[in-house]
């Protein structure tokens, strides 16, 4: 039966955080629909419409990534308004919360639900439900239907499949519809059901029945965040009649087993599957194996989960084995069993009572074909568009198609229709990532290379530039070193020439000293000289004035000899020999006179010569005292010379001194300026093999 309005929507039941995401794509590897997330972006996200809600991505993602959504807000919104809430508990409530199920609803109770009612009865009606199904129309496969996710994914996926789903309701709808219509005293109340999976609030929307779905696994964090817990509530038990094994209906072949009640040979005739993918997988095949063969089963007992429900998504022991799981189910379920084989009567009053709360046509189910939201969303590719995707994907070749499911799906075809429909993109396929960077790799090898060309010509021209250059340098410096070695030795023979001027300046001194010396002693020798000729003027003048006083004595000599002459010519001859000594007088006389003038010519020579050797040792003294003057300047020039000369000689020694240094630091400039040069011709000679890669 299948119907082709729905009175809901597929709303969201799991939600991509963005910032967690890093764009891994394991969520897409085990999404057994591929086509709800959305990778064409930097991280992904979700076409809600097209996710079955199966929750295998929050199992998978690492990150913390993907959520599911619940309304457990909503719910403690409400329950703190004090509107009135009933509930419903999953038969997964014992695989969760262990022994203290019951201490649960005593948690609810006191939270202010009115009432709390056990699927696992909803699951026993369930069975009722296919049980009167089978009889009625004897199908020749009834796919069970208690999973939201399979039921959407055949919805969505495989309408092929919907006329197989059993027009029933799950045990959540059975048990809400009962309550609907056998306990009108909460007629005013919503109903929140607590389970283990986020689809169920699909479900609810498409019945039209169900106000809050609300996961274990948000009331397990409601405690802890709380600090609160179980064990600090009493047992409170079930509003309705208690369930008999389909308290194990969360189980993986719970629904089979409660089957077995009514038809023992149920066990060899249901197909048992559960899990992602197999499940899925499963599903996706039978449409084509009921076209060719009839079914060796008449009942599939199917469930997403690998642990069913007790392991949903939004359970809290995903990660417990599966003896931790199922252990606390099965005792439960045992004891109920054993109480139910206990009595004959018990039975009776099982069936009695399932039948009073059973009714004709209450829980039929329908269900909606949404494979046209699909088909509209993910369009089958023509021909042209596949050519044109694996160019994209460069994919030419059989051995292109890897089909290695690195980009999450299935195949190479299944990602080429993900980016045909904008859901991916080339750059997350890995064969295209490798087949790009090689085109990469040989397009910035082809640039590099013409990069490479253009470097050399330029490095070539240049380094050449440089090769002649360091050449013209090289000479240059060879040349300055002949010029420094030619300074060198003329500033060195120029210190030699100062160092004797030095040496002369210094005998110099020695001499104008020496000089100095004779001249004071000259002075005093012409001081002396002046003093004597003094002396002897005074000497000449006396002399003169006897010059004089003998030149009287001759004149009076003369006198004299002339009277005696007379006075003997007077006498005869008596008197002839006084005339002779007469005219010796007179001779005498005239002789002295004589010699008395030639005295006092020489006198007066003399005397004059000696005034003026007197004017000129006073002239003599005078120049010596120049002379000293002058050699007491020229001693003091001479000093000034000497400490010039020293001056110089020693500037000149330094500016040797830097001349040796620099002509080292030409040496060492030419010898790396030489190591420069045969660098540029390793290196042009490099760039040359470089050329070549
Ligand atoms: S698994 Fe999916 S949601 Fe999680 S990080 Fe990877 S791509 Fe993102
Ligand atoms: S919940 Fe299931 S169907 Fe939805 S995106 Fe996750 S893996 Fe896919
Ligand atoms: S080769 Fe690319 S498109 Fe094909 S399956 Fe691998 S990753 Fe996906």
């Amino acid at each position: 039966m299948v119907h082709k309005t729905d009175s809901g929507e597929l709303v969201p039941v799991i939600r991509v955080i963005k910032e967690k995401c890093i764009n891994c794509h394991r969520c897409i590897a085990v999404c057994p629909v591929k086509m709800c997330n959305d990778g064409s972006g930097d991280t992904i996200s979700l076409r809600a419409e097209l996710c079955v809600g199966c929750g295998e991505c929050i199992r998978i993602c690492k990150y913390g990534a993907r959520v599911g959504i619940d309304d457990f807000d909503s719910f403690m919104q409400d329950i703190k308004a004090a509107k009135p809430i009933i509930a419903v508990v999953a038969p997964a409530i014992v695989a969760n919360f262990g022994n203290n199920y019951l201490k649960f609803n005593g948690f609810l109770k006191k939270l202010g639900v009115k009432a709390v009612f056990d699927v696992s009865f909803g699951a026993e009606l369930t069975i009722k439900s296919y049980v009167a199904y089978k009889k009625k129309q004897n199908p020749k496969l009834i796919i069970a239907q208690p999973c939201s996710s399979l039921v959407s994914f055949i919805e969505l996926y495989h309408p092929e499949l919907i006329g197989y789903l059993a027009p029933a309701d799950s045990p959540m709808g059975h048990i809400m519809k009962a309550v609907r219509k056998f306990y009108p005293q909460y007629a005013d109340c919503k109903i929140a059901a607590f389970s283990p999976c986020y689809a169920k609030r699909r479900e609810f929307n498409s019945v039209g029945i169900g106000d809050y779905n609300v996961t274990f696994a948000s009331i397990k964090r409601h405690l802890e965040d709380t600090g609160d817990n179980l064990m600090n509530y009493g047992d409170y038990n079930y509003e309705n009649p208690p369930a008999e094994r389909g308290v194990n209906f969360s189980t993986p072949g719970g629904l089979m087993q409660t089957f077995a009640r009514y038809d023992k040979n149920a066990v060899y005739f249901t197909r048992k599957v559960e899990g992602v993918p197999e499940v899925y997988q499963y599903l996706a095949q039978l449409k084509f194996f009921l076209k060719e063969h009839s079914p060796s089963c008449y009942l599939v007992d199917c469930l997403n989960c690998r642990l069913g429900c007790n392991g949903g998504p939004g359970a809290i022991n995903q990660d417990r084995n599966i003896e931790e799981v199922e252990m606390n189910t099965e005792k439960r379920s045992r004891e109920v069993q054993a109480q139910y084989k206990r009595s004959f009567f018990s039975k009776k009053k099982f069936e009695r009572t399932f039948a009073r709360y059973w009714q004709e046509g209450l829980f039929t189910r329908s269900y909606v074909d949404r494979s046209a939201l699909f088909r509209e969303i993910v369009r089958r590719p023509s021909k042209d568009e596949f050519a044109s995707a694996y160019k994209r994907l460069h994919k030419y070749t059989e051995n292109d198609f890897l089909d290695c499911g690195c980009c999450g799906y299935k195949n190479c075809e299944q990602m080429a229709v993900a980016i045909i429909n904008g859901l991916n993109k080339p750059e997350h396929c890995w064969y295209y990532i490798m087949e790009q960077s090689k085109k990469d790799e040989e397009r910035y090898q082809s640039r590099l290379k013409s990069a490479i060309e253009k470097i050399y010509n330029r490095v070539f021209e240049e380094i050449n530039g440089n090769i002649n250059g360091i050449n013209a340098l090289l000479d240059r410096i060879t040349e300055t070193v002949s010029h420094v070695n030619a300074s060198s030795s003329t500033i060195e023979t120029m210190v030699y020439r100062i160092q004797s001027v030095n040496e002369n300046v210094k005998r110099n001194a020695q001499t104008v000293t020496q000089l100095n010396v004779s001249s004071l002693e000259g002075k005093g020798q012409m001081l002396k000289i002046g003093e004597l000729a003094g002396k002897m003027a005074e000497q000449s003048d006396m002399l003169i004035r006897i010059s004089k006083i003998i030149e009287s004595v001759y004149q009076k000599t003369q006198v004299l000899g002339m009277n005696a002459s007379i006075e003997a010519a007077h006498a005869g001859d008596i008197g002839r020999g006084f005339a002779v000594v007469a005219g010796e007088i007179r001779h005498l006389a005239q002789t002295a006179g004589t010699q008395s003038k030639d005295i006092e010519q020489s006198l007066s020579n003399i005397k004059s010569l000696i005034d003026k050797s007197a004017a000129s040792s006073v002239n003599a003294q005078n120049q010596f005292e120049r002379i000293i003057t002058l050699v007491n300047a020229v001693k003091e020039e001479d000093g000034s010379i000497a400490q010039a000369v020293e001056r110089e000689s020693d500037n000149g020694k330094q500016v040797i001194d830097a001349l040796t240094t620099i002509n080292q630091l030409i040496l060492t400039i030419r010898n790396e300026t030489a190591l420069l040069l045969d660098s540029s011709k390793t290196v042009l000679e490099n760039m040359g093999s470089l050329k070549n890669i």
